[in-house]
């Protein structure tokens, strides 16, 4: 089973039934590598299904988020964008410029945590790092 096929199922098994918006949004966020708004969603699953709708849109990305199969992207300005879930444990590096995303693993956070831990009395149990920057295009152009 691909990919795409699998997150279909997932869909079917929470929202009902796989129309052509739908699997024109699950095959582009699958295949993207930048994080993209609904509205950039919209506008790229239009050009493989003139039919799209906005709505549509909306109510397919949270139910992605949902099943976290994408993540939401938080923004600078307010604004929230959608990206494919990494697989396992691995932070996400953003590019605040055009979306690029990528992911890293491996981090030393125990120490911060523990002591944060202890400060506050929070139980923590996990964690979601995110690094904001300009990608290697972006800054090159600067
Ligand atoms: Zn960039
Ligand atoms: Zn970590």
């Amino acid at each position: 089973m691909t990919e795409i096929e699998s997150w279909l199922e997932h869909l079917e098994q929470k929202g009902g039934r796989i129309t052509g918006p739908r699997r024109a949004i699950v095959e582009l966020m699958v295949n993207s590598d930048h994080a993209l708004s609904p509205v950039d969603v919209f506008d790229q699953a239009r050009g493989k299904y003139p039919k799209m709708g906005l709505v549509t849109v909306y109510r397919t990305l949270e139910i992605l988020s949902e099943l976290g199969l994408v993540e939401r992207v938080h923004q600078h300005d307010g604004c929230h964008m959608y990206l494919r879930a990494a697989h396992g444990h691995e932070h996400l590096m953003i590019c605040s410029s055009c979306g690029k995303a990528d992911y890293f693993s491996g981090d030393d956070l125990s120490p911060l945590i523990e002591r944060i831990s202890k400060e506050s009395g929070f139980s923590i149990q996990s964690h979601w790092l995110q690094l904001h920057g300009l990608c290697r295009d972006c800054h090159k152009e600067n």
